[in-house]
């Protein structure tokens, strides 16, 4: 049976870099809503041009735009073991559709933790975020600096703020979360699968306490 893991939690609480660590141990590939998008807008693909009209406003893309993108990538054959979902879904339209397509592949939602931070320390996280243009490694000025300031510690490439961590758009998107993605931590409590993770705590033990809910 494939493992499906649905990482929750507000934009700045660390769920990108988590993520990033924990499909690595877990050998399980990481499907990134934001980072598919990012690669669509990199490509000029038509996607792209639509999602970015979106995200630079920090608002969602779509629904029936984002489902598809998803559908096409857990389709690949590196997913048949399961994925580790990041940013998706983020709202109960999707939740629902994704149940769906992974009961196509024989499995279903296995764990879903829920990372949480108090609104301050969302909005200063993402203010001092810095990621990385070749692979979306991120960073944090004071938090998690590069060795070498603007430049990525794991592949060396240009780091740069990302256009929707800028203050503006920072305060919309944390909204829009509290209107359209909390929903879904009752979703998954409802279904007996979230497990609640502080993100306020060091990088280190928030894996520690990740990998305990997916050891589980
Ligand atoms: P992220 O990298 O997860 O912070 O996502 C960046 C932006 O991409 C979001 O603010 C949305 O505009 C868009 N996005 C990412 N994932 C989704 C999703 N599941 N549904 C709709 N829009 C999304």
């Amino acid at each position: 049976m494939p493992t499906y893991i649905v990482l929750l939690g507000p934009p700045g609480v660390g769920k990108g870099t988590q993520a990033k660590i924990l499909a690595e141990t877990a050998s399980l590939p990481h499907i990134s809503s934001g980072d598919l998008f990012r690669e669509n807008i990199k490509n000029e693909t038509e996607l792209g041009k639509l999602a970015q009209s979106y995200m630079n406003k920090g608002e969602l893309v779509p629904d029936d735009v984002t489902i598809g993108m998803i559908r096409a990538r857990l389709s690949q054959p590196d997913c048949v073991n399961g994925a580790l979902l990041d940013g998706f879904p983020r709202t109960s339209v999707q939740a629902d559709a994704l149940e769906k397509l992974l009961a196509e592949f024989g499995g279903s939602v296995n764990h879903v933790p829920y990372i949480t931070a108090a609104e301050p320390v969302l909005v200063e996280r993402l203010g001092g975020r810095w990621t990385c243009r070749a692979n979306g490694h991120v960073f944090h000025e004071k938090h998690n600096p590069p060795k070498q300031a603007g430049a990525c510690d794991l592949d060396g490439s240009e780091l740069y703020q990302r256009d929707d961590d800028k203050s503006e758009t920072v305060h919309r998107r944390i909204q829009v979360y509290f209107g359209q993605t909390a929903p879904l931590i009752e979703y998954y409590r409802q279904r007996g699968l979230l497990t609640e993770i502080n993100g306020a705590q060091a990088i280190e033990k928030v894996t520690a306490d990740l990998l305990a809910v997916i050891k589980k």
